[in-house]
């Protein structure tokens, strides 16, 4: 049986803690701090490299259990761990951003793969029919969602084996809303309530031992009250202590809502001047039901009784063949992604400089390299001792979430200015790993871990192994 013991003994999580502080002092550049995290990248599922991104192409079996472990821990950088880098090398459209500065000069992409925002689809309650309906639907697209589950909740229980399996075989983010929809109106009830969840999590869903440390999105339970006003600074250190990203810019989508009325909501919003152009942001959903076997389902699900708020399944999947499109607005504009993956990348990009290192030899030839050097942003890392929650953690001098091992395995996306005569470029980050990508209008866009050293050369075209497609 699973520990799920509400008052887990303080005194063996803090002998883990100081184990695990042993361990990873490393950093970056030795065994991240678990392994869940470092399967987390490439775990999504998308489909095959090379394979059309229309919603028919069949993504990878599982958890790529062939990917090789890279000397940094992470797994390897691929082509087909995102939608919008599906599909046969195209003619990349974007706009140069280094255009008249020197070679070597180069810039971060502000959201991944250099698209201008940033899409999570989230569900709250671990529903039944999310289950049934929106966690295959989302596979089958190479889509990643991120769901909030009640792991003590009846509804979990009556689809467990498919939230188990949720991440290990369907690619999916599972994410934390209390143990059984409460609150705590004491800090051991609030304690019990987000550790209780995110041990389940840790255990059966990332397969790591409960003890150990990933940072998991958190969405506050519907009604639920607690001992910290949520909007307080010491209620987000009660989030950070427990390794969360508490849920924001976010839009629940109304019960009955239709693709229609999806699609408008992701265009405006997230379009130019939308309220989460530059934030980023999630649409979120609670109920879906089945239309078609269960006739009248609409805001009520007949199937599921326990399932507020739906929406149907056809009019959902419509609208995830909508953001699959590969000329659609999205795979243009919309970096589509975890919760946790999204806020990472906030973390990493904030903390994060790229400056040139130097460069070797002229003109065609020259080898550029580029240096990322990562410290933890503040907030993160500046913040009084004032809390410490069942992990042991105190915000403070010693900041688990902020240790860079917990971010080590996200790369981030970068430019760089290359010469105009170069068609493509290889890429070789710190760890040895290796990658040929399109240059246009002279620059290179590509992936890389930070901290570390990135040396740039000349390649040809066919040696472009990561393609970025339909771009601006
Ligand atoms: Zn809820």
């Amino acid at each position: 049986m699973t520990p799920l013991t509400p008052n887990a003994p303080i005194p063996a999580r803090l002998a883990v803690l100081a184990l695990l502080l042993t361990a990873t002092s490393g950093g970056c550049g030795d065994t991240p701090v678990n392994p869940a995290d470092a399967a987390t990248t490439d775990a999504g599922a998308a489909p095959d490299a090379g394979a059309t991104p229309d919603a028919g192409a069949a993504p990878d079996a599982g958890a790529a259990p062939d990917a090789q472990p890279t000397p940094n821990g992470c797994p390897p950088i691929t082509a087909a761990f995102d939608q919008g880098m599906t599909g046969s090398v195209g003619t990349p459209t974007w706009a140069p951003r280094l255009g008249g500065e020197a070679v070597g000069a180069s810039v971060l992409a502000y959201w991944k793969y250099g698209k201008p925002s940033v899409l999570t689809v989230t569900f709250d309650d671990s529903t039944q029919g999310q289950a049934r309906y929106a966690l295959p639907a989302l596979f089958a697209r190479g889509l990643v969602g991120t769901f909030f589950v009640n792991p003590g909740a009846a509804r979990f229980a009556a689809e467990r084996s498919t939230w188990d399996a949720a991440f290990t075989a369907h690619g999916q983010e599972i994410a934390n809303h209390t143990f059984q929809h409460e609150g705590g109106m004491t800090e051991a009830e609030a304690d019990a309530a987000v550790t209780l969840a995110s041990d389940y999590i840790k255990e059966h869903v990332y397969g790591m031992d409960p003890a150990s440390h990933k940072i998991l999105a958190f969405n506050r339970a519907g009604g639920s009250n607690w001992f910290l006003d949520p909007g307080s600074e010491a209620w987000n250190m009660f989030v950070r202590a427990h390794y969360l990203f508490e849920r924001k810019y976010s839009s629940g989508i109304p019960a009955g809502a239709t693709r229609d009325d999806m699609v408008d909501f992701v265009s405006t919003a997230f379009g130019p001047g939308g309220n989460f152009e530059t934030t980023g942001g999630s649409i979120h959903f609670h109920g879906v039901c089945d239309e078609v076997a269960y006739p009248g389902c609409d805001n009520e699900s007949v199937e599921f009784p326990t399932d507020n708020a739906a929406v149907q399944k056809g009019e959902l999947e419509r609208f995830f063949d909508w953001l699959v499109d590969p000329v659609g607005f999205p795979a243009s504009n919309l970096w589509i992604a975890g919760y946790s993956e999204y806020r990472k990348y906030m973390v990493v990009r904030s903390g994060t400089t790229v400056s040139l290192e130097g460069l070797t030899g002229t003109g065609d030839a020259v080898v550029i390299r580029v240096r990322l050097a990562f410290s933890m942003p503040s907030p993160l890392d500046v913040e009084p001792v004032q809390y410490t929650s069942t992990y042991g953690q105190t915000w403070g001098d010693q900041n688990e979430m902020g240790d860079p091992a917990l971010y080590c395995c996200d790369p981030l996306t970068v430019f760089t200015r290359v010469p105009d005569t170069w068609p493509a470029a290889l890429v070789i980050l710190e760890t040895g790993e290796g990658h040929g990508y399109r240059v246009h209008q002279g620059e290179v866009r590509y992936e890389a871990f930070t901290d570390g050293v990135v040396e740039i050369r000349r390649a040809e075209e066919g040696e472009v192994d990561i393609p970025y497609v339909g771009l601006p």
